[in-house]
């Protein structure tokens, strides 16, 4: 970047800073973005002129209320709820709910911003959201789980339908909550909709929904290795995390002939050098999704290294699949990664790599695909849940999975066309830009909104 384009990056910045400060993720999304749109802006001045990406920076609508609700002894709790609707530019805000007791506006912010690029790259019509509490689901029942849906709800449901916004789930919020959170909408509204998605497969869900993220992924991050005449067949990959995305990860390196070693949860890591068969994934599934336990126990019955505190990127791999939370790989774990030899990674979670961390990957010239690429398959499929909900009709394993290998590539494409640098392509830059376009050009046809 030159010294002009940098010092234009930095007055951008400060005035979004100024005006929010102490939302150091939000900020750190923006800047990215920021970062590889700049020169694209100047020379593309209309987009400019309109400050196309000053609006985006900001929130259409932000929603913050109170969630109470009753645990198991009586006691009352009082937990904070969100909806932050980013843009509607190209379709009805669409982005998950997420529960973690870290949650707090600028996380959400960050989600919501990354959203709205990543749904313009599924080539779906969905503008983009993102909600959720700081209510933490780790250690609570199902009843007071339910409880506390209900009571998220009856606030939300004032906000959302199926042609306005629609949310999904994100981390803590899977099958068990949005079915809580359906019946409640459905309860309060007297309509059955195609509200949230991420639905159980009687009641409007699609199928391959749970599978998508994951699966999305991999097809991508096999999209990047097949433009450089290899494949994931044969790779060693690192996976972090043990839920939904991670799980799905496996599942489908596992099918093209790769070999995952690791998984990991808030507690530690565990290394399997044998690899993560169907029969494991199976056992790993059974602890997370019902038993909801520790990914220590699978050490314990396999017989493998447990590490405890630390994530896997210390391990050697071919391919890195970051599929836990935002900013789970610093700068010294991206230098580490390079330095064992990594060729590829596939961000399977929001932002899970850090600001500099990122730049390490980028310097390195691997291959690097950011989230708002790599893991958009879970929210394209959710736009083919809405899609089949509209028609009131579902599609078969096969035609589900057809269309989100399609969209896979489709992505893929399109960092190809906007990150290409010589005869390196920059995916952080591609995904950035071929989100914007579309999006800036539907708010420059749409007038002062
Ligand atoms: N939470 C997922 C994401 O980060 C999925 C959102 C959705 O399906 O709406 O994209």
């Amino acid at each position: 970047m030159s010294k002009d384009v940098s010092a234009k990056v930095n007055a951008f910045m400060d005035k979004v800073i100024k005006k929010d400060p102490g939302e150091a993720e939000f900020h750190q999304a923006v800047r990215e973005v920021t970062e590889s749109l700049m020169s694209f802006l100047e020379e593309n001045p209309k987009y400019q002129e309109a400050k196309i990406l000053e609006r985006i920076a900001e929130p259409e609508r932000v929603l913050m209320f109170r969630v109470p609700w009753m645990d198991d002894k009586g006691e009352i709790q009082i937990n904070r709820g969100y909806r932050i609707e980013m843009n509607s530019a190209i379709g009805p805000y669409k982005g998950g709910l997420r529960f973690h007791p870290t949650v707090n506006l600028g996380i959400l912010k960050f989600l919501a911003f990354e959203q709205v690029f990543k749904n313009a790259l599924t080539t779906l019509p969905m503008g983009g959201g993102k909600g959720g509490a700081d209510f933490d689901p780790k250690g609570k029942s199902d009843n007071e789980v339910m409880r506390f849906c209900q009571s998220f709800m009856a606030e939300l449901q004032r906000h959302i339908g199926p042609d306005t916004d629609v949310p999904a789930g994100d981390i803590g919020v899977g099958g068990r909550e949005i079915g809580f959170l359906f019946g409640q909408y459905r309860r309060i509204r007297n309509e059955f909709t195609g509200v949230l998605t991420g639905k159980g497969l009687t009641w409007g869900g699609s199928l391959i929904r749970p599978e998508a993220t994951g699966y999305g992924c991999v097809y991508f991050v096999e999209e990047m290795l097949n433009s450089k005449g290899d494949s994931i067949k044969g790779k060693i990959c690192t996976v972090s995390g043990s839920g939904n995305v991670a799980q799905y990860t496996v599942e489908k390196v596992n099918q093209l002939g790769g070999k995952c070693v690791t998984l990991s949860d808030s507690s530690g890591y565990i290394y399997d050098p044998a690899g993560i068969n169907a029969e494991k994934l199976e056992f790993v599934m059974e602890l997370k999704n019902v038993r909801r336990g520790r990914i220590k126990e699978y050490a314990d019955k396999y017989g493998c290294k447990y590490v405890d505190g630390r994530c896997p990127w210390e391990v050697k791999c071919d391919v890195a699949f970051p599929s836990a939370t935002q900013n789970e790989i610093s700068e010294e774990d991206a230098k580490t990664l390079v330095k064992n030899g990594c060729k590829a990674v596939g961000e399977g979670a929001n932002m899970p790599t850090t600001f500099k961390g990122t730049q390490v990957f980028l310097n390195s010239k691997i291959l690097f695909g950011p989230g708002k690429a790599a893991n958009a398959g879970g929210v394209a499929t959710s736009g083919l849940e809405m899609c089949q909900n509209s028609m009131r009709m579902s599609w078969t394993r096969e035609e589900v999975d057809a269309k989100l290998h399609g969209i896979m590539k489709a992505i893929h494409k399109q960092c190809l066309q906007n990150g290409r640098e010589g005869n390196w392509v920059n995916y952080v830059k591609g995904a950035n830009i071929g989100g914007f376009i579309k999006v800036a050009d539907a708010m420059l046809e749409q007038g002062l909104v």
